[in-house]
């Protein structure tokens, strides 16, 4: 466990400093979105873990949200390596 997702970077501040993004794949309406992570790391600070059980506590498909839809467990979050 753990090996996709090295330590330095298994915290908002951390995938911040390490310039990689994150973007959510939502499994129920199949809408990925790009995380800000400045954003979220300013609201839940920058301990805040962000692997993908601990980030779908927190945030919510706006789509199926919006939809009625259970929206607890439809992301998928997945490291997004920055593009050139
Ligand atoms: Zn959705």
């Amino acid at each position: 466990m753990g090996k996709e997702y090295p330590f330095s970077e298994g915290t908002l501040g951390g995938k911040l400093a390490a310039g990689t993004g994150l973007s959510v794949y939502c499994l129920t309406c199949r809408r990925r979105a790009v995380l800000d992570l400045a954003a979220l790391a300013k609201r839940f600070g920058p301990d805040q873990p962000c692997l993908h059980w601990d980030l779908s506590k927190i945030i919510y498909c706006s789509e199926c949200r919006s939809a009625g839809r259970d929206d607890d467990r439809n992301h998928a979050v997945t490291p997004d390596k920055r593009r050139r």
